[in-house]
């Protein structure tokens, strides 16, 4: 196996033409993918597509913060269940679409949103899949008296991770992992941090649809693209791209015990 999309969405509509020919094309070139759920309805739907490949195909169940659904606790403690269930998210806080008149009570829904995923993660043993925009303080804290009772050994990852090089020391100390995706093969503003993580702390992803890499910006994403994002990774490293694809592969394997 030579990559792993450790967060993308293929279950989304944006794929309903041709999801079988993008698993398959992905899939051929010995590339794995973790379907990564947003809601009840698009965390079933990527359980579902795991069941239809023999291998490389994995996801995982939550809600993201914006989304305004009743969480339904018991629901996903079931669908956990499955053994193709690696992490739990798309869960964290996002702040960036918030009305500042309505802050107070969104950070307050989000927080226990949030501190529900985190139950769930301990009930479960898995990871958590993190969604964090501008609001890195509050998931410190959270996390922070979380933390010594987290099962897993990777307690959780931080997808499409835009934090600096403090953030990523917080989050290094708590044992995370930390996910890149197409930003890097355009926008230069994360080099650092990219060259400050351990090579053994980054996964690389696509969020397939959104936000495809350098050279297909503007297009819909998909998990191909990933080796795009593992160019630019050795790039920005000066490591032999073999390596970079050898050690984030190992990453994702640990992370997700797959
Ligand atoms: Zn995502």
């Amino acid at each position: 196996m030579k990559l792993i999309d450790s967060h993308t969405h293929v279950q989304l509509k944006q794929f309903n033409a041709d999801r079988d020919e993008v698993i398959k094309r992905a899939l051929e070139n010995e590339i794995w993918m973790i379907n990564v759920g947003t809601n009840r309805k698009d965390s079933q739907l990527a359980v579902d597509i795991c069941d239809a490949y023999t291998e490389g195909v994995f996801a995982t169940i939550g809600q993201h913060p914006d989304e305004r659904e009743v969480f339904d606790y018991d629901w996903y403690v079931k669908r956990g269940q499955h053994a193709k269930v690696v992490a739990i998210g798309e869960c964290g806080l996002d702040y960036h679409r918030v009305e500042p008149h309505l802050f107070g009570e969104e950070r307050e829904r989000q927080i226990e949103l949030f501190q529900q995923h985190i139950e769930l993660a301990k009930e479960l043993e898995k990871p958590l899949m993190i969604h964090c925009r501008e609001a890195f303080s509050d998931v410190k804290s959270v996390i922070k008296k979380e933390i010594a009772d987290m099962p897993t050994e990777v307690p959780g990852i931080l997808h499409f991770f835009t934090g600096t090089k403090e953030d990523a020391k917080t989050f290094l100390d708590f044992g995370f992992m930390f996910t890149f995706g197409g930003l890097i093969t355009f926008n230069r503003e994360f080099d650092e941090v990219l060259r400050y993580i351990p090579k053994e702390r980054i996964l690389i992803e696509t969020d397939a649809p959104f936000v495809a890499p350098d050279p297909y910006r503007g297009k819909r994403n998909e998990p191909s693209y990933v080796m795009e994002v593992a160019r630019a990774l050795a790039e920005v490293r000066k490591a032999p791209i073999g390596e970079v694809c050898r050690q984030t592969t190992q990453n994702a394997k640990s992370a997700f015990g797959i």
